[in-house]
C-alpha cells in the first residue's frame, strides 16, 4: 500500500509518498508561497527520474494537493501510474487538545473536534484543516488518518499538566500542559527499548528532541510522564526563535515600556527569542557555534543557556522518575550537534551519565554513546515521524 503523508502549514505543504512494504520513500516534496503566488519542488526518490522545481500558481491548497497529485502521477515525474494507487492519506495535526490519545481515521465529527482545538493552537490547526480538506476534494474516498503531535503526551498524570493557575480556567478553556513533537518522542522510546533489550514495563527513558523546536519527554513504562513544552511550543526550553520559560511579569513589562499588545509580544517570545534573541546571530546552532567558535561572547552565552536548561531537565526528568536507563538525543541538533550533546552530559558523571567521545563523532546515525562506566545508557537515535504517521495511517485504514 502506498500512503501519502502530509504537514500542512498555513503556506506551505510537505508530503512524502511511502511504499508501505517495504517502508520506503518513494517521492517527496513541498509546496511553498500557497495563497501567494506559489512553488513546487518535487522529488522522485525511487526510479531516478529529475527533480522537478518551479513557481506555479496555487491560490489555495487544494490546487497544491492538486499540482503534488499531478507530479506524482506524471509521465516525466512521476512514481505511480494514477491517484488509485494512493491507498490512504496521512495528516500531521498540531493539537488534538484532551479529545485524541492516539492517531484516528478522520470523519465529519474528528474534523469537529480539530477544529474545535483552534483556539488550541490557533496557528496550526487551522493549516492542518485546510490540508485535510483539500485532500477529500481532490481525493474523495481516500481513507485519511489524524496523526497529533500531542497525542503521545496524553498519558501524563494531572500532577504533571495541571498549571497552578485557578483551576476554573482549566475547566472552562481547556489550559493545561498538552506537549509536543508526540510522533518522535514515541518514535525514538521505542527503538530506545529496542537498543536496551528491555521491554516498556519498568522502563524510564528522557528523550531529547532538539532541533530549530525543542523539547524533552519523561518516558516510563513507554509512556509519556512529562514534558517540557507546554499549552504550546513555547513552553521549556529556549530554542531557535521560542524564549521556552519565562517569569510572565516580563510581559507586563515589555508591554508598558514598549507599548507592544499581548499579540504582538507572543510574536517576540516565538520569532524574536531563544538562542537568535540572546546571540543576535541566528536561529541556526551551526551559525551560532561558529561565531562561539570565534570569540562571539552573546553566541557562546546563548548555548550555555540552551545546554544548561537541557541538562537541568534531564536531572528533573531523573528526580521524577527515580532515574533513567537511557538518554536519547534525536531532532535535528540532537543528531547532528556532537559538541551540544557533549556540553550537556558534561558535569554529570555523579548521576551515573557520560559519554564516549569518538563514538559521539557521528551525525545522523543510530549510534549507543555510552562512555565507559556510564550507569545510564546514551543514544543518538534519528527522528522519523512521517514514517510514524505513514505506519499508524496504515495500521488503522488496514483494521
Ligand atoms: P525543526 O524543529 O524545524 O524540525 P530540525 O529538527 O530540522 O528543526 O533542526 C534544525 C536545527 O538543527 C537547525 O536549526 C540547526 O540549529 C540544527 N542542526 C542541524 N544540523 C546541524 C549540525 N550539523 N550541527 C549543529 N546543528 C545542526
Amino acid at each position: 500500500m502506498n500512503v501519502l503523508v502530509i504537514n500542512a502549514g498555513s503556506s506551505s505543504l510537505k508530503y512524502q509518498l511511502f511504499d508501505m512494504d517495504t517502508e520506503t520513500v518513494v517521492a517527496k516534496g513541498v509546496c511553498e508561497r500557497i495563497g501567494i503566488d506559489g512553488r513546487l519542488t518535487h522529488k522522485p526518490v525511487s526510479n531516478g527520474k529529475p527533480e522537478f522545481k518551479a513557481e506555479l500558481p496555487l491560490p489555495t491548497h487544494a490546487e497544491a494537493i492538486n499540482a503534488v497529485i499531478e507530479k506524482l502521477t506524471s509521465p516525466e515525474y512521476g512514481v505511480i501510474s494514477s491517484l488509485k494507487e494512493i491507498g490512504a492519506v496521512g495528516h500531521r495535526v498540531l493539537h488534538g487538545g484532551q479529545k485524541f490519545s492516539e492517531s484516528v481515521l478522520i470523519n465529519d465529527t474528528v474534523i469537529a473536534a480539530i477544529t474545535e482545538c483552534i483556539p488550541l493552537g490557533p496557528l496550526h490547526n487551522p493549516a492542518n484543516l485546510m490540508g485535510i480538506k483539500a485532500c477529500q476534494k481532490v481525493m474523495p474516498g481516500v481513507p485519511q488518518v489524524a496523526v497529533f503531535d500531542t497525542a503521545f503526551h496524553q498519558t501524563m498524570p494531572k500532577h504533571a499538566y495541571i498549571y497552578p493557575i485557578p483551576y476554573s480556567y482549566y475547566e472552562k478553556y481547556g489550559l493545561r500542559r498538552y506537549g509536543f513533537h508526540g510522533t518522535s518522542h514515541r518514535y525514538v522510546s521505542k527503538i530506545a527499548l529496542e537498543m536496551l533489550g528491555i521491554p516498556a514495563a519498568g522502563s524510564r527513558l528522557i528523550t531529547c528532541h532538539l532541533g530549530n523546536g525543542s523539547s524533552l519527554a519523561a518516558v516510563k513504562d513507554g509512556k509519556c510522564v512529562d514534558t517540557t513544552m507546554g499549552l504550546s511550543p513555547l513552553e521549556g526550553l529556549p530554542m531557535g526563535t521560542r524564549s521556552g520559560s519565562i517569569d510572565p511579569t516580563i510581559l507586563s513589562v515589555m508591554a508598558a515600556n514598549e507599548g507592544l499588545t499581548i499579540n504582538q509580544i507572543l510574536d517576540v517570545l516565538n520569532k524574536e527569542s531563544g538562542v537568535l534573541g540572546v546571540s543576535g546571530v541566528s536561529s541556526d546552532f551551526r551559525d551560532i557555534e561558529q561565531a562561539a567558535h570565534e570569540g562571539n561572547a552573546r553566541a557562546e552565552l546563548a548555548l550555555d543557556i540552551f545546554d544548561y536548561d537541557v541538562k537541568k531537565y534531564i536531572g528533573a526528568y531523573m528526580a521524577a522518575m527515580g532515574g533513567a536507563d537511557a538518554i536519547v538525543f534525536t531532532a535535528g541538533l540532537g543528531e547532528n550537534g556532537p559538541e551540544t550533546r557533549e556540553r550537556i552530559v558534561a558535569g554529570l558523571e555523579p548521576l551515573g551519565i557520560c559519554i564516549d567521545k569518538e563514538q559521539n563523532n557521528v551525525r545522523g546515525q543510530q549510534r549507543d554513546i555510552t562512555g565507559k562506566g556510564s550507569k545510564v545508557k546514551v543514544f543518538v537515535i534519528p527522528t522519523n515521524e512521517e514514517l510514524v504517521i505513514a505506519r499508524d495511517t496504515k495500521e488503522i485504514v488496514g483494521k
